[in-house]
């Protein structure tokens, strides 16, 4: 189900899917998501800048509807009083019970300090196939270790952060290749050396697993 299509065309499918392209992150190959509009949530306080900036690049990047809605509150019975941060499977919880008509990925924004089980914290968390994603703010800030704060490059890291837990809820595991978007960031060293785009195994097995869906 491959179309030569410019990489801005977004064509309605039959079965209310869409085939566009991810040659804004360098791909060039077509592939079929089924997602079509990714909403981008603040949970608690998030600076509004930074949103705006992100709305734009995921659009330019993924070359899908990105829209940014309400924030919701900080989901008190996630925080963890001992450890002072909230727990990411929590948070995915909450989203799940977002409901909004036509939404496909969530992908909530925290400015605050988390942590799963058996991790002393997280950079982003997500439903693996699923609809709901995390991306944790304070630790991308060179501010959290003591550096001059770095706007651009802080702003770099939560997309990265983004499309890297966009990657899990559809369908990828962590990447071997240290150059890929799916390589697991141990560190922030990880995430500063990955590019945005998807390595060209990942990129195929995206591409497998979107085509079958949308050709079964
Ligand atoms: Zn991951
Ligand atoms: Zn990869």
């Amino acid at each position: 189900m491959l179309h030569a299509v410019p990489s801005w065309h977004v064509h309605h499918h039959a079965r209310r899917m869409y085939h566009l392209s991810l040659s804004g992150l360098g791909l060039g190959l077509l592939m079929s998501i089924e997602t079509t509009t990714i909403t981008l949530v603040p949970i608690g306080s998030v600076p509004s800048d930074l949103l705006v900036w992100l709305q734009d690049r995921l659009r330019e990047e993924l070359q899908l509807a990105v829209v940014v809605d309400e924030a919701i509150p900080l989901p008190g019975q996630s925080y963890n009083d001992r450890r002072g941060q909230y727990q990411g499977d929590a948070l995915l919880i909450a989203l799940r019970g977002y409901r909004l008509h036509g939404v496909q990925r969530i992908v909530g924004l925290i400015d605050a300090d988390c942590y799963a089980p058996g991790l002393n914290f997280i950079f982003g968390q997500a439903s693996i196939n699923g609809r709901e994603a995390v991306v944790v703010l304070p630790r991308l800030r060179q501010s959290y270790y003591g550096l001059p704060e770095d706007q651009p490059l802080f702003r770099e890291r939560v997309l990265k952060e983004i499309v890297h837990e966009l990657g899990h809820t559809w369908g990828l595991g962590h990447c071997p290749n240290p150059q890929c978007i799916m390589h697991f960031s141990n560190t922030l060293q990880d995430t500063d050396r990955k590019g945005l785009a998807f390595c060209p195994r990942c990129h195929t097995q995206l591409h497998e697993q979107h085509w079958q869906a949308a050709g079964s």
